[in-house]
């Protein structure tokens, strides 16, 4: 056990026992999404409340939260994945989705975002934080899906608030 695992343990612990954004938004205006993961049982609900005076991809993220249960892997990635897109606009959401995904050996396919990036998977510069603690769980591929959870259930409440007032 090299002393970067301990670490990355230690982190993912850490999330976990300590979830980053625990709770409920009002919807609406907050938009909710939820997932589960059937092959271990999780379970992630996400509230996104997305400040829309600007449009489109640079609307931004005013809050988050999360709810649900199951395993540490699922609940910590959650935690994370909140922390990580808390006041960022939907562009830099995306950006750093597609870094986790790169970060796990994931194709575009295999999460639903919306409208899949021309390079395949080029990963975008951004700085994952805690999220790094997760690049692990790539070695034990049934827990990907535990992993992958949240940011499928985000990736639908982003398109969610990414549709039209009118819809
Ligand atoms: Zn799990």
């Amino acid at each position: 056990m090299s002393g970067l695992e301990d670490l990355y343990r230690e982190i993912i612990l850490d999330h976990y026992r300590s979830p980053r954004n625990r709770g409920e938004l009002a919807t609406p205006p907050a938009h909710r999404a939820e997932g589960f993961n059937p092959l271990c049982g999780d379970e992630i609900v996400v509230y996104l409340a997305v400040d829309d005076e600007l449009a489109g991809d640079d609307a931004r993220v005013v809050d988050v939260k999360i709810s649900g249960q199951g395993c540490s892997i699922s609940q910590a990635s959650a935690s994370m994945m909140s922390a990580a897109i808390k006041g960022k606009t939907i562009r830099e959401v995306r950006d750093i989705t597609q870094a986790f995904k790169s970060m796990m050996s994931l194709h575009e396919n295999e999460l639903e975002g919306e409208d899949p990036a021309p390079e395949p998977m080029a990963a975008p510069d951004v700085e994952l934080g805690d999220l790094e603690a997760l690049r692990g769980v790539v070695k034990f591929p049934v827990r990907i899906k535990c992993a992958t959870l949240s940011w499928n259930t985000l990736a639908q409440a982003v398109a969610e608030a990414s549709q039209p007032a009118a819809s």
